[in-house]
């Protein structure tokens, strides 16, 4: 009975340190730097999905400027994976001596438990902590925070029923050299469209227009129809959105994108558009067309 009792508790045991193990395994696996040769139909999207990462912590780890232009063969590193534990302060336990054991700073752990001073710590108090402090904060920041306040405030001035937009379009303006001057005159004058540029919104870049600024059109003052697809009943309920630029030339810039992802966030949370219906020209009109060109992936810019 004793020898019984005793087995089972060096059982008990020997599992409570296989689990330690385990985990201690399992911390330090995702906390090293890997290096990854890009193999041949790999992109960052698939790459950073792999690891459990963004496509932007993949290109600022790596100082990436354009993630749609990686080569095969290039070698990039994998940056650490953050990941948050649960820690029981121990007799003699300082913040700074905890945060160099779980490679994070003391003030990413008094941020994370709000501690105010580190010096009052008693063993036995329960601490999280996120370690390979990769990303400073622990909630991402919304892209959003990108837009400039003046144009923000443009975005946000009319007023908009829910339920008076039903999706997002993307296009791309077919031309390098596009203004908005010239995109107005083609569609007023050539065209023949009485409420002229047929977008809501036009994204610049840095040709003849700003790199990445948002321009915001007087369809989207007003909250009427847009002109950019081949059906009035679409045209009724979809935002349009042009990316001034060829992209079956070239891909859009880094601060198209940004302003992009950012436009449509703000989009989707004063519309209540669904992510789904943020759609490619060629995705969703009637008729086949090449816009928005082939080198913009929509996807890999909005995640
Ligand atoms: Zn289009």
């Amino acid at each position: 009975m004793l020898i019984k009792l005793f087995k089972s508790i060096c059982a008990a045991a020997i599992l409570k340190t296989m689990v330690v193990l385990v985990f201690l395994y399992l911390s330090q696996t995702s906390g090293n730097a890997k290096n990854h040769t890009i193999a041949k139909g790999e992109t960052l999207g698939i790459i950073a999905k792999k690891y459990g990462l963004t496509i932007s912590d993949l290109a600022q780890h790596n100082r990436i400027s354009n993630p749609n232009r990686v080569k095969v063969g290039q070698k990039i590193t994998i940056p650490k994976k953050s990941f948050s534990i649960n820690y029981t302060i121990k007799i003699g336990d300082t913040l700074s001596s905890i945060a160099k054991k779980y490679q994070t700073t003391t003030a990413s752990i008094a941020k994370v438990n709000s501690i105010s001073n580190p010096r009052k710590l008693k063993p036995g108090q329960k601490l999280k902590i996120v370690t390979g402090t990769f990303s400073k904060s622990t909630k991402p920041k919304s892209s959003i925070s990108l837009i400039p306040n003046d144009t923000l405030t443009k975005i946000n001035r009319p007023r908009v029923r829910r339920g008076r937009w039903k999706h997002i379009v993307v296009h791309h303006s077919g031309d390098n050299t596009n203004s908005i001057k010239g995109m107005e005159h083609y569609h007023r004058r050539v065209r023949r469209m009485e409420n002229g540029l047929a977008y809501h919104f036009v994204i610049g870049n840095g040709i003849n227009t700003v790199d990445g600024k948002i321009y915001v059109g007087d369809r989207w003052n007003r909250q009427i129809r847009g002109g950019h697809v081949a059906s009035t009943a679409l045209n009724e309920i979809a935002i349009g959105i042009c990316l001034v630029g060829n992209f079956d030339k070239r891909t859009p810039s880094i601060k198209q994108r940004s302003s992009l992802k950012a436009l449509v966030e703000k989009l989707r949370q004063k519309t209540g558009i669904a992510y789904r219906e943020v759609r490619t020209h060629s995705n969703i009109n009637p008729k086949p067309t090449a816009c928005p060109g082939r080198r913009l992936n929509l996807q890999s810019i909005l995640n």
